[in-house]
């Protein structure tokens, strides 16, 4: 049985296999991933921290063309990358695609760092006194990734941290590890030092390692919102910066207004692309007024067409879901659907096999604060409709929810739409925009339980993250104008 190897010191490292790499369309284990011991841990923390030291110190330019020779071999290898992908995780090629572009504009927004890491300067804020920033590396980042976007995540966090002149620790989900080791040689093929960019696989344990050893400066974390809590606390106990971005419930208000067929082809593709595996996806419909008759009928009827296949058949529209454990937790939401009064307008159900861990799409009617299926992040293909009076309704109903990762306000009417994105507790909004994830310039984050920790990630907020500022402040006296004067400095 393969085993995924880790990628440190610019090489692979090889370790006897553990946790199960599944393919999700066929249901085999392909491969098995180490979990490293604690004294591997320490052995690469330490080579990241003296790595850290050099490339802190290189120059902006160097970063950049490295940042955009990697740029490139993205684009190069984006067919090779995204197969990778689909093998592990599910998805179709069409989306693994999606995804390595997505990446791409992070590595883009990176390669302008030296914009992004500029100082400012105050010319004489006193007589003969000067103050300028400068924004220097943290050190080391650990980066935890979940396994729904194993390369764009990882250069959500990566391309800034490394831009900013920070060594990083990518541990990557176990679920769908290879490609962040293939990652690390396109790095290391881009003239990126060895050490300044390591992957450690692995599983909880390594996890915790990380987030108590003295050697990480910063964590940058993603994943389900239990986990994101517990980084965050931990990392926070042991005195690094932390931001750990959790999981989601996104709704999308459709107001009596919208276009509704807009609406149900915003539902569909935002509900089920990627087996609804994305922490964007939309999973409730907010139906205002009397919109949830032809609305469902609408999103029902494409749901129809929608075929369910393996992520490497062109002809599919979603893959599998990650793993049998997973599937069997979303099946659960649509079987017990009516003990909670929902109807279930489509049952996929009953596509679950052993060979492969496939559901089809589902529609539930009816779901609400208080039922299972309203209440938990289901992670699937099953798409809730929730029916509610008002404008007013909807957007407590909103607020009133735990997460606030995104949501998104389906209607003609501009002021609605400009009330709505400013009454919402949340933190990403979509104006007829299902999935609105930010474009690389602007920072990604929820609010709530969607992200614990004060920056978004990546964009701007990313390089706040994985810099701390210096300001200096200077004066260039004549011996003449020394003189003793114990009173505090002020600059009157
Ligand atoms: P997960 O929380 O199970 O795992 C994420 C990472 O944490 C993995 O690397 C895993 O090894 C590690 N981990 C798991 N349990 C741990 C523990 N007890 N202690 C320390 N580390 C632990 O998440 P997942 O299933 O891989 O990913 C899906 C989740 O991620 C969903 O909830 C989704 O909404 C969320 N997500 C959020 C965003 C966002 O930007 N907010 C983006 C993508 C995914």
């Amino acid at each position: 049985m393969r085993s995924v190897p880790h990628f440190i010191n610019g090489a692979r490292v090889e370790e006897s296999g553990h946790s199960p790499v599944f393919n999700p369309a066929t249901g085999e284990v392909i491969a098995k991933v180490p979990v490293p011991s604690k004294s591997r841990i320490d052995d690469v923390v330490a080579l990241a921290r003296t790595a850290s030291l050099s490339w802190g110190r290189s120059s902006l330019s160097r970063r950049t063309n490295i940042l955009f020779t990697l740029r490139q071999l993205l684009v190069e290898h984006t067919d090779e990358l995204a197969a990778l992908i689909t093998t592990e995780h599910g998805k179709t090629r069409t989306d693994a695609k999606g995804e390595i572009a997505r990446a791409l504009e992070n590595v883009e927004y990176a390669c302008g760092l030296i914009e992004h890491l500029k100082g400012g300067f105050s010319d004489q804020v006193a007589d003969g006194v000067d103050v300028h920033s400068t924004r220097e590396p943290v050190g080391v980042v650990a980066a935890v990734t979940p396994f729904n976007f194993p390369i764009m995540v990882p250069l959500w966090m990566s391309a800034n941290a490394l831009a900013s002149g920070n060594a990083v620790i990518l541990k990557p989900s176990e679920r769908d590890p290879s490609v962040s080791v293939r990652l690390g040689e396109l790095l290391k093929e881009s003239g990126l030092p060895d050490g300044v960019f390591n992957v450690l696989q692995g599983d909880a344990t390594t996890v915790q390692a990380l987030l108590e050893h003295p050697g990480i400066d910063a964590v940058s974390f993603v994943g389900s919102t239990p986990v994101a809590r517990h980084v965050h606390e931990v990392a926070s106990a042991h005195h690094k910066r932390v931001q750990a971005l959790g999981g989601a419930k996104n709704h999308m208000v459709v107001l009596p207004d919208a276009d509704l067929d807009v609406a149900a082809d915003a539902a569909i593709n935002s509900g089920f692309g990627s087996a609804g595996e994305r922490c964007m996806a939309i999973s409730v419909v907010v139906a205002v007024g009397d919109v949830a008759g032809p609305l469902i009928d609408k999103i029902a009827t494409r749901l129809d067409k929608l075929r369910v296949g393996p992520g490497d058949d062109p002809a599919s529209d979603f893959g599998p879901l990650i793993t049998q454990e997973h599937l069997t937790r979303v099946v659960s939401y649509v079987t017990s659907a009516p003990d909670d009064d929902i109807t279930v307008v489509r049952d996929g159900t009953s596509m679950a096999s052993p060979k492969g861990f496939f559901m089809g799409p589902s529609l539930l009617d009816g779901v609400r604060p208080g039922t299972k299926a309203y209440d938990d992040e289901i992670f699937g293909p099953v798409l809730g409709v929730a029916r509610v009076a008002t404008f007013n309704d909807a957007i407590a109903l909103v607020n009133n929810n735990p997460y606030g990762n995104g949501v998104a306000v389906f209607t003609r009417d501009g002021n609605a739409a400009r009330l709505f994105s400013r009454q919402v507790h949340v933190g990403m909004i979509g104006i007829n925009v299902p999935i609105p994830v930010p474009i690389a310039a602007y920072s990604f984050g929820g609010w709530k339980n969607s992200l614990f920790g004060h920056t978004h990630i990546y964009g701007p907020e990313g390089f706040a993250f994985y810099t701390r500022a210096k300001v200096i402040t200077t004066r260039w006296p004549e011996a003449s104008e020394s003189q003793i004067d114990l009173g505090f400095p002020t600059t009157r």
